[in-house]
């Protein structure tokens, strides 16, 4: 576990396939310190997060924004993780407070939280209609749901691995995951290997937990086979809302329910999912002040 999220990448030198990092760990802890969540739903939110982040840095311009939506008929509700193009997320989910019993040894049920329903990716290329892929949940399970979709929605072969490990005490000690994607003209040799390699690693969040940092989790995924590093930096949980923002979404309300809001006389308070910061607007009788 590093002390500050990062995210990194490298390729095989024969480009057959390029596999991407993430610990998110100090991001999914300081998500969870924003409000009271269980360890269920800071499992299944710190998935989501990390998917969202490693997904979000494969975009190819740097403007552009993916949201991942996990939308299940369980308790968690709907889980929503935006990220940037450098892999800067936030996230929210509709019941932070979801908590099931843990399936047989000890592990999160994240599947039992999600349900069964669909995954949404947009992405926001600058273009005036976001790209919109849905595709039906696996699992629930986040990781497989995601290989699925890059399967299905982008012809991509892909391996997507996600951890999160919560202490009795409740405090987050590892969120990371890796995404392995085929590149077009791949090797077979390779993919063999790299299955291989696959079947006798440990999981992303026991790599991580006993210490291992990018360099460790690529030797050991691509082992036996030679890989170049690309790109290694921080990442942070990254909220853009504003003042601004909330009042213009208030103002878009609609003329008869900015009246009745404006008339009951009572300041209006919003506050952001993503980062719990409260806005509070004063009205005048007749309309919402800024
Ligand atoms: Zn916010």
């Amino acid at each position: 576990m590093s002390d500050n999220s990062y995210i990194s990448s490298c390729v095989t030198r024969d480009g057959s396939a390029r596999l991407i990092f993430a610990d998110t760990t100090s991001v999914m802890r300081y998500r969870s310190s924003l409000e009271p969540m269980s360890d269920t739903a800071m499992a299944v939110m710190g998935r989501t997060l990390t998917a969202a982040s490693i997904m979000g840095s494969m975009g190819k311009t740097s403007e552009e924004k993916l949201t991942l939506q996990i939308r299940g008929d369980g308790p968690a509700g709907n889980i929503t993780a935006v990220s940037d193009s450098y892999g800067n997320v936030r996230a929210c989910m509709d019941d932070p407070t979801v908590d099931l019993p843990a399936r047989q040894g000890g592990k999160i049920d994240v599947g039992g939280a999600v349900g069964s329903g669909s995954l949404i990716v947009m992405k926001d290329l600058g273009l005036k209609e976001p790209y919109t892929a849905v595709c039906e949940l696996v699992s629930g399970e986040i990781a497989e749901d995601v290989t699925s979709y890059y399967a299905r929605s982008e012809q991509t072969p892909t391996v997507c691995a996600l951890g999160v490990r919560i202490e009795p005490d409740m405090s987050v000690s590892v969120c990371a995951g890796f995404m392995l994607q085929l590149l077009p003209f791949y090797d077979e040799g390779i993919i063999d290997l790299i299955e291989k390699n696959l079947k006798d690693i440990p999981s992303v969040t026991d790599m991580v937990f006993s210490g291992m940092d990018d360099t460790a989790v690529f030797d050991t995924i691509l082992k036996d086979i030679p890989y170049d590093p690309l790109e290694r930096h921080d990442i942070e949980y990254r909220c853009n809302c504003s003042r601004e923002r909330y009042h213009t979404a208030l103002m878009s309300l609609g003329e008869d329910e900015i009246r009745s809001l404006a008339e009951a006389g009572e300041p209006i308070e919003t506050v952001c999912s993503f980062c719990r910061k409260k806005y509070v607007f004063e009205t005048d009788g007749k309309t919402i002040l800024d």
